[in-house]
């Protein structure tokens, strides 16, 4: 299994491959720019060639790292400024990964603000990942489930399958799982009789195929709650027992399953606790 968390880019996007390496990840997510401003500089020649070796370095496969967009970009706004500013922003996203040479970007899909029912956001979410898709090369777009807060689509599978049944090059759209929007949501996997059915419901509405990521958040919120809350790694409403199941579960291998829990000085211990999992059965 490939464990690891979404490291810091303090200082340049390069020192993400050893942030990861220093808590004994086997993968890591990151951001490729500040996620909370609109624009950054680009890329310099040095940090990519530096973030490239630092990788290989500390044997990191392309396809072991998780990008995470800016939290701004929303590829379903209801109105056309806004919508447009989210898809330039969105293809910058993509070409930074490809410079990397990461194949991965993972985003929320959207929000309707209240101004678009959720089918015309999802259609319109698909439209936003088509432009960017017709205009990169290799980098995959990676939906995340959410917990469905506020405006936001992406709570159901039946939304992550919408959206993907109208991308027009399937090998380049995927799905990312967060365990704590699952569960806010309404997916229940605490136990293993729970977490057999949600899983397979998965299987069934989106398909296993598409799975690229995962997050694994413990939540600090309730049960179908659609409130967005990570807790530590045993310290939330899912319990240590879902994580076993994942380590334990061999649908899940070879993706990339990024902590996203809130003490950061905590990760090295909660992925030694993650990996101590796989053994035992
Ligand atoms: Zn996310
Ligand atoms: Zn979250």
């Amino acid at each position: 299994m490939k464990v690891g968390a979404h490291v810091s880019i303090a200082g340049g996007v390069e020192n993400a491959p050893l942030n990861a390496r220093d808590i004994g990840a086997t993968a890591f997510g990151m951001f490729t720019k500040n996620q909370r401003q609109w624009r950054a500089a680009a890329l310099t020649d040095e940090s990519i060639l530096a973030f490239r070796e630092n990788c290989k370095q500390s044997n990191f496969e392309p396809d072991d790292v998780l990008v995470h967009d800016s939290y701004l970009i929303n590829l379903g706004h209801p109105e056309q400024n806004g919508l447009e500013k989210s898809r330039q922003a969105f293809l910058d996203e993509m070409i930074r990964c490809e410079q990397l040479g990461l194949t991965k970007l993972n985003f929320h899909p959207g929000s309707h603000l209240g101004q678009l029912d959720e089918k015309d956001c999802l259609a319109r979410i698909a439209e936003s990942i088509n432009l960017a898709l017709q205009q990169t090369g290799f980098v995959k777009a990676v939906i995340e489930n959410t917990a469905g807060q506020g405006n936001n689509v992406g709570y159901r599978f039946e939304h992550l399958a919408e959206i993907i049944e109208q991308i027009e090059i399937k090998e380049r759209v995927g799905v990312c799982l967060d365990t704590c929007h699952m569960f806010a949501a309404g997916y229940d996997i605490t136990d293993m009789q729970s977490f057999e059915e949600t899983f397979s419901m998965f299987d069934r509405i989106v398909g296993y195929t598409y799975l690229s990521g995962m997050h694994l958040n413990d939540c600090k919120s309730q049960f179908n709650s659609r409130v967005d809350r990570h807790a530590p790694l045993g310290e939330g409403t899912l319990g240590l027992l879902t994580f076993k199941m994942v380590m334990q579960d061999s649908r899940l291998e070879s993706i990339p399953l990024i902590l996203e829990t809130p003490m950061p000085e905590r990760w090295p211990k909660e992925i030694k606790l993650l990996k101590g999992f796989e053994s035992k059965v």
